[in-house]
């Protein structure tokens, strides 16, 4: 799934693409499923809604995406596990998993440009609503701190005010938002942290320095365009090159840059957590 570094590499590249044009044209390809519209728009299609308006803006929050739009609506985008907006040739022929098309008027002497929303899985979501209802939605308004945001004081506190798993405090998107399997497993890495240690029982000290390996490994990533071990590509189709430093995600049986022995990969909660188990010790 794309994380918090993938993310902001599709953001910058929709930003550089689109923002300042108007929506000429949007043609649903395939069932709606993947769509969402707001009540307060009545009847009216997704099509309909977005025609004619012009991108102000594109930001991230956590893993989403919030184009913000003309006339004070947010078309707000989660990729999920395989959702990718990919700039294309017009004349490209469909794919059976590009859901959505939008052509985007030119913008002072460029051309037109059209951009498709892919999505083989089919968990991401396009979502529009008003401006005024839009962080009252789920997936939004609960949403925790900014990882590259949030001061390292206030990560130590976060962790010791109520005990949990580190590893399932990572991944919930209310704890902080943006991180998923494999920037928590990396930063655990990097850390010596095993992903079953409370948050509670673990040091001041080991939280500044978890604290210091999320913000660098995101940092590097977002340099590297994020981490393509699947589908997950820029807006321009190249995939991230991230992939080639991880130290513990997808890389068990493989030997341990630190001890040499094995990493280890195992069920923790519903997700896998990849360590090393001499490195990362649970007490
Ligand atoms: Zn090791």
């Amino acid at each position: 799934m794309p994380e918090l570094p993938e993310v902001e590499t599709v953001v910058r590249g929709l930003r550089n693409l689109i923002t300042g044009r108007t929506v000429s044209r949007v043609t649903q390809c395939a069932p709606p499923s993947s769509i969402v519209v707001s009540p307060a728009f009545g009847r009216r299609t997704f099509e309909a809604i977005l025609r004619g308006r012009t991108i102000r803006s594109i930001t991230r929050r956590g893993k989403n995406i919030l184009i913000a739009l003309s006339g004070d609506i947010t078309l707000w985008a989660h990729l999920k596990m395989t959702g990718r907006f990919l700039h294309l040739d017009q004349s490209v022929p469909l794919d059976k998993h590009d859901l959505v098309s939008f052509d985007f008027a030119s913008n002072g002497s460029d051309s037109s440009l059209h951009v498709r929303f892919n999505d083989y899985r089919r968990f991401g979501r396009l979502r529009v609503y008003p401006d005024h209802e839009l962080w009252q939605q789920d997936g939004l308004r609960d949403l925790g701190p900014e990882p590259l945001e949030i001061t390292a004081e206030e990560f130590v506190e976060l962790c010791h005010r109520r005990s949990r798993q580190i590893k399932a405090a990572l991944l919930d998107q209310s704890f902080l938002a943006g991180l998923g399997n494999i920037y928590a497993d990396e930063s655990l890495y990097y850390s010596r942290i095993h992903p079953k240690r409370l948050t509670g029982s673990i040091s001041r000290k080991k939280l500044l320095e978890l604290h210091g390996h999320i913000q660098y490994l995101l940092r590097l990533s977002i340099d590297s365009m994020g981490t393509s071990v699947n589908t997950y590509s820029g807006v321009n189709g190249k995939p991230g090159s991230f992939q080639s430093y991880l130290k513990a995600y997808n890389r068990e049986g493989e030997p341990c840059e630190r001890c040499g022995k094995g990493l280890t990969r195992e069920k923790i909660g519903s997700r896998s957590a990849h360590y090393c188990r001499h490195c990362q010790r649970e007490r």
